[in-house]
């Protein structure tokens, strides 16, 4: 076996990866891996050719591979080590990666610290289970998107869309600027999972319908997809027979949610958590596993690619930081706890003493939607702060600041957030 070592070596050469890299390097880190394997650096961001990216990171509108070409750059102008085309297989606990690609063959690669910024994947036809016979023409919706940005080919012609976060509206939009007709995308929620301005400039402008509380419960068809059939459902989202109707349809795009890519991470022996299928982290992103950083789509599914960038920054900076030996514990370990009407919050725990720290950001979402809301943080019983909010939507990653001097002062080892709805009229 081919062996190596390196200070820093990063899974995965996406836009999580690469702010990483450029932030570990900038904080005087030098020997530093890129691990893709992909043929090319940028992840998910290089078939995401719609605009829209980058307005909060770097306050102008570009499109995905725009996004992700400034990253290539800044890392390229730093002299990381990028190794394309290679397939990491395991990550041990002791910090081995082991890897395969064509021209080295089998690696085993040697860290001191590592950062996990594998993405994630989308659910299948199979993970939600949809009956019926097994024709050509079911995709998911991000296949669709790379057939048609990346090698040029149209998946089909007269499409429904299943599921309504933001891949499903965007390869709506797609699809009928490529000539296909899009017949409607249905959402199993009573909501939409998508942003508000993906339903306007993605549906709204171009008279695509958006039916709620629906679902596909067949496919037809043999040798290619020929229908199927669409049931409204009911409030605990089970489908009402003598609702069903029929779409007629040669195409049928998965837009069903995005799973972390997190079976490195398992081996790895990880602890995961249950609700975002990502790692339980710290407020540095920092795994179970001591020197083991994670950040990005790999933690949780983010809706801004803005975000994950300044998330992988801060793991970047972490890892450096623990590879200079600037990490210390802090007094007492925080907690940081889900409470009511939150879907789960990031970081889980706050363990660490940075020198210079002003703030630990908490990044969280609302389960359903809500208007007026009152964020409230709670220190064990008391409340600690709240802020308002005219809306809050579960497509959309709400963040609040916990202040370093507060978290200092804290009475208990326990914050918990949650929001009260209407508590804010
Ligand atoms: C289909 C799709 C469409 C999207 N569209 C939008 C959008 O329109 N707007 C928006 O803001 N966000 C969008 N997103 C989300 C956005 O792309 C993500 O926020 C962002 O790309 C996440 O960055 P990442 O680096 O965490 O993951 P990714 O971009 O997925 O990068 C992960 C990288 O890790 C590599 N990798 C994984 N496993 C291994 C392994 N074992 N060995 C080596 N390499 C590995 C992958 O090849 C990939 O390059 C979309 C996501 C998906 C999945």
């Amino acid at each position: 076996m081919n062996k190596q070592s390196y200070q820093l070596v990063i899974v995965g050469g996406g836009p999580a990866g690469l702010a990483a890299a450029q932030e570990a390097y900038d904080q005087g880190v030098r020997d530093i891996l890129i691990i893709e394997r992909d043929f090319e650096l940028g992840g998910i961001l290089q078939q995401c050719i719609h605009n829209g990216f980058g307005l909060h990171f770097f306050g102008e509108e570009l499109t995905g591979p725009e996004y992700a070409q400034r990253f290539m750059e800044m890392v390229a102008e730093r002299e990381v080590e990028i190794k394309l085309n290679t397939m990491v297989l395991e990550v041990s606990s002791d910090k081995k990666v082991y890897a395969v690609n064509s021209k080295e063959g089998m690696l085993e690669i040697k860290a001191e610290a590592i950062v996990l910024a594998m993405g994630c994947r989308e659910r299948t036809r199979e993970a939600i289970g949809i009956p019926g016979s097994r024709p050509a023409g079911v995709f998911s919706a991000g296949t669709a998107q790379r057939y048609i940005n990346m090698e040029g080919y149209m998946p089909g012609r007269k499409v429904v869309i299943l599921g309504s976060g933001d891949i499903g509206l965007i390869m709506a939009r797609r699809m009928h600027l490529e000539g296909a007709e899009v017949e409607a995308v249905l959402e199993l929620l009573p909501f939409s999972g998508g942003l508000t301005r993906n339903i306007v400039q993605c549906l709204d402008d171009f008279d695509i319908p958006l039916r709620l509380s629906q679902t596909v419960t067949k496919i037809h068809g043999k040798e290619r997809v020929e229908g199927v059939t669409v049931s409204k459902v009911d409030k605990n989202l089970k489908p009402i027979p003598e609702s069903e109707y029929h779409i007629e349809c040669d195409t049928l795009l998965l837009s069903v949610g995005l799973i972390p890519e997190n079976e490195l991470s398992m081996e790895a022996g990880i602890e995961l958590s249950s609700v975002t299928g990502g790692p339980i982290v710290n407020e540095c992103r920092e795994t179970s596993i001591e020197g083991i950083f994670a950040c990005g789509n790999v933690l949780h599914v983010h809706d801004l690619v803005d975000y994950v960038t300044e998330e992988s920054k801060l793991a970047g900076k972490a890892a450096a930081l623990y590879l200079q030996g600037g990490i210390k514990k802090a007094k007492k370990e925080v907690s940081i706890v889900a409470g009511d009407n939150i879907g789960y919050i990031v970081p889980h725990k706050v363990t660490e003493k940075i020198e210079g720290r002003k703030r630990v950001e908490l990044y969280m979402r609302g389960k359903r939607p809500m208007k007026n809301a009152r964020i409230v943080v709670m220190d064990g019983d008391e409340e600690l702060f709240s802020k308002k909010e005219r809306y809050v939507k579960p497509a959309e990653m709400i963040s609040i600041p916990l202040p370093e001097k507060m978290i200092e002062q804290l009475a208990s080892n326990r914050v918990e957030v949650k929001i009260e709805e209407g508590g804010a009229e």
